[in-house]
């Protein structure tokens, strides 16, 4: 986006350049209630690494081309950078800059996603590169979310490495989560065939963000995902995440007609998403198009990023929450980053009885057998063995 002189003056800055452009910029955003991620120009690397892949969708446009991994579609001049930092056009190619190189690599308890009906109590060997589609005011991995990819210290590790790896720690799964997994597609879905060949199962922990094809191409190969309902107004995606909702409610559509298990989180951010009303709007579109079995966590949010100055969510708001969304018919309601709260085992929607008792990540006990209550046979959906 191009800036005039009267843009500056009518956002209140004077243009004597005691800002320096780049500020001019952040100030004129955050005074317009904006939240925009930006493409860079004449921001590639001199040279490319050996690791350096093209990316898989995307369309030339002479000397320019446009991604087409997520709905972004950065159409990316020579040398520019796309939004999520993480791509790049030299030479007329749309290269990803984070093949093979992430910057974290964790061993997590697949709880942890969160995911609560999905084989408990598993090791998931959790991986993420630099760079996200988003720019969430609250990020909780801002460290790694919004910087370049060369800008944090990162490992090589290939595709058949993840593979090893999960394979020697003794994990179920590989988790391609922390940053936006959608970012690295070309990494997660090599990775994630040579997964399914080994009998590991993948995880993709998202903000939902994708385009169709890539996303149907995944599916082939997704065994689970945690995607992210960030709030249910356009506006606020707008504002807090620099998104929007609508893409994110077509990819849970199409995991639920593509058969792959999903469970769903909703941050709670106070003076943006604490809003009752709304999580109900939330709630009926999920009950009408997903239906009741799909679990849903209502997350607690903790002041960090640019939003330090906002107090965490309440618990009350949040137990609130869930008993509404459960009053409505949502089977699976859970509060998240509250470890000893009773909201955190699951109750079995017909006998009412507890059938998993967790305690923090851990499973203190475990009532389903062959995927249904022990209790009275309720099949529990999931994804349990
Ligand atoms: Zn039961």
């Amino acid at each position: 986006m191009d800036l005039t002189r009267r843009d500056l003056i009518k956002a209140g800055i004077a243009c004597t350049f005691t800002v320096s452009p780049a500020d001019a910029f952040a100030r004129w955003f955050s005074s317009s209630g904006k939240n925009e991620k930006e493409i860079t120009q004449n921001d590639a690397p001199e040279k490319l690494w050996k690791w350096s892949k093209e990316v898989y969708y995307k369309v030339t446009l002479g000397r320019n081309v446009q991604c087409m991994t997520c709905p972004n579609q950065c159409i990316l001049e020579p040398n520019a950078r796309s939004r999520c930092q993480s791509h790049v056009n030299k030479d007329g190619k749309l290269y990803t800059l984070v093949y093979g190189n992430p910057c974290s690599v964790h061993v997590d308890p697949v709880e942890k996603k969160p995911l609560y009906h999905f084989l408990p109590s598993s090791g998931v060997l959790s991986i993420a590169t630099a760079g996200c589609s988003f720019h969430c005011l609250n990020c909780q991995n801002w460290e790694i979310s919004q910087v370049r990819p060369e800008d944090v210290r990162f490992m090589d590790m290939f595709p058949d490495a993840v593979v090893e790896n999960a394979r020697k720690t003794g994990c179920r799964g590989i988790a391609y989560t922390y940053s936006e997994p959608t970012t690295f597609y070309e990494y997660m879905l090599d990775t994630s065939r040579l997964a399914r060949e080994a009998n590991i199962k993948n995880i993709w922990v998202t903000n939902g963000y994708i385009n169709k094809p890539p996303l149907l191409e995944f599916c082939k190969t997704l065994d689970g995902a945690n995607i992210d309902i960030k709030s249910f107004s356009e506006d606020i995606y707008s504002r807090l995440n620099a998104g929007r909702l609508k893409p994110v409610l077509r990819t849970l559509m199409l995991l639920k007609e593509k058969g792959v298990w999903f469970e769903i989180t909703s941050l709670i951010v106070p003076t943006y998403s604490d809003n009752m009303e709304m999580i109900k709007r939330m709630c009926g579109w999920i009950l009408e198009n997903l239906g009741p079995d799909y679990p849903l966590h209502f997350s607690r949010f903790s002041p960090r990023y640019k939003l330090t100055h906002l107090p965490p969510t309440s618990i009350s708001f949040l137990e609130k929450a869930r008993k509404t969304a459960m009053e409505m018919g949502i089977h699976y309601v859970y509060v998240g980053n509250v470890p000893q709260a009773d909201s955190n085992h699951t109750y079995c929607p017909s006998c009412k009885k507890r059938i998993i008792e967790r305690f923090g990540y851990l499973i203190a006990e475990n009532r389903i057998t062959d995927g249904k209550c022990s209790f009275c046979r309720q099949p529990i959906a999931g994804v349990w063995k």
